[in-house]
């Protein structure tokens, strides 16, 4: 049967013997991955639903590619997930089977679903399947839960597609383009762009399993031109390129570095510009919107923005009252509009209404300035980062930033405490370089206000042997209090 609609993924029909996906010493080309994810979507046609059982293997991006050709909506899950948030969102999601490779054993919650094992064997091929409707669901993907409990963003192929071409456009992305991918494969970051988008553009991708130093060195120093990552393995590449020639090399030999997910320090920017010649390209997605922005690869590379509108993607500002700011220099909320948007939470038809303008417009949440240019510069999460004392409103990043330049800080978080003078007092939150020696506070509070302003200075400093992170390496505000 013929579909009137273009296919996901082009190459994977025409099945050439070409590589698609490494997972260390295993891989498939996309003739391969063709009968292998073409057998699995065969098996799982008549589900309503599939659960994803997310580990960092070949066998989860076979399954996702699986369901994604059966036209079968995925909700990929983080293995790491305890089971009470499991059982939550396996209730939300409902999902009639769940994948998983075989031999996982998988926890209590998802025992009581139909088991399908995605195995490497299979011999369908991929073109047997029509491509579905674009408005259709695809994916199902929970957020990072950095600022709540976790909500499912609905997916349509659409987006899909619209975020994918976007990036094609502005990343020159090609099929000769070969992806270093250390990222998890349960969120946007890692499955779609790292999975979904190589396949997409017929290119391929080695997954290193977990992130490591030695696996970027040996994949950039073989070939491989891109690097994908979130901004905590950009500051572990920044403090091992000092004492590490060989990657040094090997980053300047790579096409495309790019991080996203949360804001790369201008500090580990600076550093690994400075060591190997090259800039991190910074973009700025959302589960629900996908990708939004990006610093293009024919464009200036910038420290501390997220660079310009994707094709087809239309971003305003907005001040409190919802009016947009006309003062380029004034943080304002950043508003989306495109087809790389989400249609729904799952089951949140609250939740859904709060985040749309009722002109249709996402709110994102994320607080942000533009250069002269159009270059956004995020400020921050409205909900985390806006810091609103003695009458100025203050972007954590801006002093987070600021006190990562100092010596004797290795990591910092910046949140907002009630004063009775100010509305609220500045905090830092520090990692210190060497915890038997910690800086001055009057030392940190001075950095910040000779470098910014005196108003940015912390009022507070707390020092702390590590910073909460989710899986995703992004800090959890929400837990940092006194
Ligand atoms: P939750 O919505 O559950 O609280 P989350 O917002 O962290 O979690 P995601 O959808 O994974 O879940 O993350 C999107 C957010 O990540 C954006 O709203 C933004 O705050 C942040 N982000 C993503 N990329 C960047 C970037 N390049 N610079 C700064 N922030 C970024
Ligand atoms: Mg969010």
């Amino acid at each position: 049967m013929s579909s009137p609609h273009p296919p996901l993924f082009p190459t994977l029909v025409a099945g050439p013997d070409l590589p698609a996906l490494r997972f260390g010493t295993r891989s498939l080309t996309y003739a391969e991955l063709a009968a292998t994810a073409g057998s699995v979507a065969t098996s799982i046609g008549s589900a309503s639903r599939v659960a994803l059982w997310a580990t960092p293997t070949l066998e989860t991006a076979v399954g996702v590619v699986a369901a994604l050709l059966a036209g079968v909506p995925v909700v990929p899950l983080n293995p790491k997930t305890g089971e009470r948030e499991l059982g939550h969102i396996v209730a939300d999601s409902a999902p009639s089977v769940v994948l998983a490779a075989p031999g996982d054993e998988l926890p209590a919650p998802l025992r009581v679903l139909e088991r399908t094992d995605i195995t490497l064997t299979g011999s369908v091929t991929a073109t047997a399947v029509p491509e579905p409707d674009p408005e259709s669901p695809a994916l199902i993907v929970y957020t990072s839960g950095t600022t709540g409990p976790p909500k499912g963003a609905v997916l349509p192929r659409r987006a899909l597609a619209a975020t994918l071409d976007a990036l094609e456009d502005a990343w020159q992305w090609t099929s000769d383009d070969v992806l270093v991918h250390g990222l998890p494969l349960f969120h946007v970051h890692g499955l779609i762009l790292g999975i979904l988008g190589p396949l997409r553009r017929g290119g391929s991708v080695r997954h290193l399993g977990r992130f490591s130093i030695e696996g970027v060195r040996r994949e950039l120093s073989d070939g491989a031109t891109m690097l994908f990552g979130v901004p905590t393995m950009y500051h572990r590449i920044a403090e091992a390129l000092p004492t590490d020639p060989g990657l040094a090399k090997a980053l300047s030999g790579a096409r495309l570095l790019v991080s996203g997910s949360a804001a790369l320090p201008v500090h580990d920017h600076e550093r690994i510009a400075a060591a190997t010649g090259r800039r991190v390209i910074e973009r700025y997605g959302m589960t629900e919107t996908l990708m939004n922005t990006s610093v293009r690869a024919d464009g200036e590379p910038r420290a501390g923005t997220v660079g310009v509108p994707l094709g087809g993607v239309e971003l305003r500002f907005v001040d409190e009252a919802g009016a947009e700011t006309s003062d380029r220099q004034e943080v304002g909320e950043i508003e989306v509009r495109g087809p790389n948007l989400f249609t729904e939470y799952l089951n949140r038809p609250d939740a859904t209404a709060a985040a749309f303008t009722a002109d249709g417009w996402f709110r994102t949440g994320d607080m942000a300035v533009r250069d002269d240019d159009g270059y956004v510069r995020i400020v921050g999460r409205k909900a985390t980062d806006l810091i609103k004392s003695g009458g100025y409103k203050i972007g954590a990043g801006e002093i987070e930033n600021a006190l990562l330049e100092h010596p004797g800080v290795r990591e910092a978080a910046v949140t907002g405490e009630p004063d009775d003078d100010l509305g609220e007092r500045i905090v830092a939150w520090i990692v210190p370089t060497d915890p038997e020696q910690p800086p001055a506070e009057g030392d940190l509070a001075d950095h910040v206000a000779a470098q910014l302003a005196p108003h940015k200075r912390p009022r507070a400093v707390r020092f702390l042997a590590e910073l909460p992170r989710n899986d995703m390496g992004k800090i959890m505000k929400r837990s940092l209090h006194a």
